[in-house]
């Protein structure tokens, strides 16, 4: 450790960079220095930096890591599966995860999901699947930051065989990681329609004992969802979530894609986040989710991916431009949600909606260095009259020269680190040819059903 000029203790400094803090201004440094101090950013500033051990950014762009707070880390396995076919979920997804989703393939799966973001400068995940402490063991080895959710639903679950059994695995991923630096425990109920009032309302009881730990769920999603609601219970999906005491600021809602005027003033005045999926959503004929409206309510809504059987891809560039798109062909003007507004939603928005923006989300003293490296050089982004709009409209997650989470580089010069890509690979590989086998019998039953019937 070395004493800088201004008095704090500094490990390394990130010298001769272009930084986008993220600050509340969007303050934008032409040529600075970041200082840090072990896993954390000491200062940073202007110009040439203060004494101490420097690396030379060579003029690239240091920007607060992507904070993705919706995912499914392991269906990056179903990754363009039947991509145009309307019932896939229960013609493959569900059979596929019944029969061959286990703890191992799981891990396999999110080992390909940490190498995809680690290399498209995503620092922090949200994610909610089975096997979550899996998940959670491969982004401790990977270096990643995330929110490792225990899925709870009615239909039969890959982990679990009862509801109870659920909510032990839940426990026991709390216990586990009660005091990791980078890993949070999170119950992530499926959605209204597939839990139920009774499992809703447990799940706040758990969440109200648990202080601190994110509730993630999939909420008003579908026009079906709605309907459910409505011959259930007579209200909106988003007030039976409020009945259920699910609504507070700890909900990260996925989608929220049909809500009512009232919904919408109902999500805000509990509290509520958003996670919105642009491409998910546009794939599956949904629609456009009211971002600008939920936002202008002081709503705080993050960019997410989703899984990649829906999204397709696990970095959030993919995500930016569409999201930017779909606002404004809702609005028929280019100018609701400007880019400044999309990069926030892709970092600090989305690090508060997991309530972490005191720790990233943002390149600031005293929070974590989670921060990426942006080459600029790619004449696919030039000129640059506005930083921004070259981050959300140009830029690619091959861009991304070096990935960095609490100090610590996951990658350097495109080369992972933490991870082995070619076993990583190899393994998936593996994994897709027994999806294959099984889709090849479904097919098969579903064309002997035809004949016989
Ligand atoms: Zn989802």
């Amino acid at each position: 450790m070395l004493p800088s000029a201004c008095g704090t203790r500094v490990s390394l400094i990130l010298a001769n960079a272009r930084i986008l803090p993220m600050d509340p201004a969007m303050t934008e440094i032409e040529r600075g220095w970041i200082a840090l101090d072990g896993d954390r950013i000491a200062a940073l500033g202007t110009g040439n930096p203060p004494a101490g051990k420097a690396l030379d950014m060579a003029g690239d762009l240091l920007m607060p890591g992507m904070v993705n707070p919706h995912c499914h880390m392991p269906m990056t396995l179903f990754r363009g599966l039947a991509e145009d076919v309307d019932d896939r979920l229960f013609r493959y997804i569900l059979p596929l995860e019944r029969a061959l989703v286990t703890a191992e393939v799981v891990e396999i799966g999110a080992r390909l999901a940490a190498l995809e973001m680690i290399r498209g400068g995503v620092t922090t995940v949200a994610d909610m699947y089975y096997f979550e402490d899996r998940i959670g063991a491969v982004l401790d080895a990977s270096g990643l930051r995330g929110v490792v959710g225990q899925t709870l639903a009615d239909f039969a679950a890959p982990d679990h065989g009862s509801m109870d059994e659920g909510f032990a695995r839940l426990d026991a991923l709390a216990d586990l990681y009660r005091d990791h630096p980078r890993i949070t425990a999170s119950a992530a109920p499926h959605a209204p329609y597939s839990t139920g009032l009774a499992v809703m309302e447990r799940v706040a009881h758990w969440s109200a004992a648990h202080p601190g730990l994110p509730v993630q769920m999939h909420l008003a999603e579908t026009r079906a969802e709605l309907d459910w609601a409505e011959k259930t219970h007579g209200v909106t999906t988003v007030e039976v979530t409020d009945r259920a005491g699910l609504l507070t600021p700890t909900l990260v809602a996925a989608h929220v894609m049909y809500p009512t005027e009232a919904d919408m003033d109902l999500i805000a005045a509990r509290g509520a986040h958003v996670a919105h999926n642009a491409r998910s959503n546009g794939k599956a004929g949904r629609g456009i989710a009211p971002v600008t409206a939920l936002r202008a309510r002081g709503v705080k809504v993050g960019l997410a991916t989703d899984g990649a059987m829906s999204g397709n891809t696990l970095d959030l560039f993919s995500q930016m431009a569409p999201a930017a798109m779909f606002q404004k062909i809702a609005g028929g003007s280019r100018r609701p949600l400007p880019c400044a507004e999309v990069l926030r939603m892709a970092t600090i928005e989305a690090a508060a909606t997991l309530g972490m923006a005191d720790r990233t989300g943002s390149l600031e003293p005293g929070k974590q260095a989670d921060l990426i490296r942006i080459s600029l050089s790619d004449p696919r982004l030039h000129p640059i009259y506005d930083l921004s709009s070259t981050l959300v409209f140009a830029a690619l997650p091959c861009d991304v020269r070096a990935t960095m989470v609490a100090g610590r580089w996951l990658m350097r010069d495109r080369m992972v680190e933490t991870l082995e890509p070619e076993k990583v690979l190899a393994d998936a590989l593996q994994v897709a040819r027994r999806f294959r086998a099984k889709i090849e019998e479904i097919d098969k039953q579903a064309d002997r059903g035809q004949t016989d019937g």
